[in-house]
């Protein structure tokens, strides 16, 4: 609980992320980190067979891990902590799906830069403010209690000029959790048709993205992916308020590149100092220096 004591200190609570790294998220379970040579290892053949979603593969003897299936449930963690650990990285999300899929291949960088580059060019129009309409496809209630933080104290996405509203109409992004329930994919579709151009779409959580425990079964569809054009992965069950944040901002073309600079241009006009000082409290000297300062 970073923003305790940062709030008794400085009276405010909001996260800096993404122009500074932030402890904040460091408290959460991020993702599963698979630790590679453990070609030939028995026990992950065992674990594969105890992994809950079938997360974990093997391929050419080394162990495979599916984050767009894993639940953060922790088997395999417990079971073999020297091949499986979490790590409290959010930076998780992806566009293209087979690179939740780790350790990853790098044969295919080129095709990802391609991807993420046509992503950025068609979004252009939305740097510097983005509108989202959330879709619950069939979720159990934990993607949207993530979802609703976005908009509290501590993350507060409206300063990003990231706001949600109620209307497809007026979105430019829209934002599906759940298993991807056969009773909302008219809706779902509806909703999409009607957004206007450009428009992005994002598979938020494990059960989005793949359908999670529940799978593909007679009344669901194994997420949504196979009814909505997905442009960006956000993994995690559910994926925290930065894992969403880090989602919404690289399918609006704001990551990687140069992100603390080029973010705070995009999104913003430059603060002022004072009202930079008035967003996030006096400087501490554990801040670092300021790219664009005074
Ligand atoms: S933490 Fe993920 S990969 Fe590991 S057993 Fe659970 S669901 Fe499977």
């Amino acid at each position: 609980m970073p923003w305790i004591p940062r709030g008794l200190r400085d009276g405010i609570v909001t996260s800096r992320y993404p122009h500074r790294p932030d402890g904040y998220g460091e408290g959460f379970r991020g993702t599963v980190v698979v630790h590679p040579g453990r070609e030939g290892d028995h026990r992950v053949a065992a674990i594969a067979e105890a992994c809950p979603t079938g997360a974990i593969s093997i391929e050419a003897g080394q162990p495979r891990l599916d984050r767009g299936r894993c639940i953060l449930c922790g088997r395999c963690t417990e079971m073999y902590p020297q091949a499986f650990r979490f790590d409290p990285g959010f930076e998780s999300s992806a566009v293209r799906r087979d690179r939740l899929v780790v350790p990853e291949g790098d044969e295919d960088d080129a095709a990802l830069a391609l991807a993420r580059s046509e992503l950025a060019r068609r979004v252009k129009a939305l740097r510097r403010s983005v509108h989202i309409r959330h879709v619950d496809a069939g979720s159990d209630g934990a993607d949207e209690w993530e979802v609703a933080a976005l908009t509290n104290p501590v993350y507060d996405v409206q300063r990003l000029g990231i706001y949600f509203t109620a209307s497809p109409k007026h979105a430019d992004l829209l934002l599906v959790t759940g298993v991807g329930a056969v009773g909302m994919l008219g809706p779902l579709s509806q909703t999409f048709e009607v957004m206007p151009e450009p428009k992005v779409v994002i598979a938020a959580g494990v059960d989005a993205i793949s359908g999670g425990l529940i799978g593909n079964g007679y009344a669901t569809r194994g997420g949504v992916a196979d009814s909505l054009p997905v442009d960006v992965f956000v993994p995690g069950s559910p994926p925290t308020p930065f894992a969403l944040l880090h989602g919404i901002l690289l399918a609006i073309g704001l990551l990687p590149t140069a992100r603390r600079g080029a973010t705070r241009r995009s999104m913003n006009p430059r603060p002022s100092v004072q009202s930079e000082r008035a967003a996030h409290g006096p400087s501490s000297p554990e801040d670092p220096p300021r790219e664009d300062g005074p």
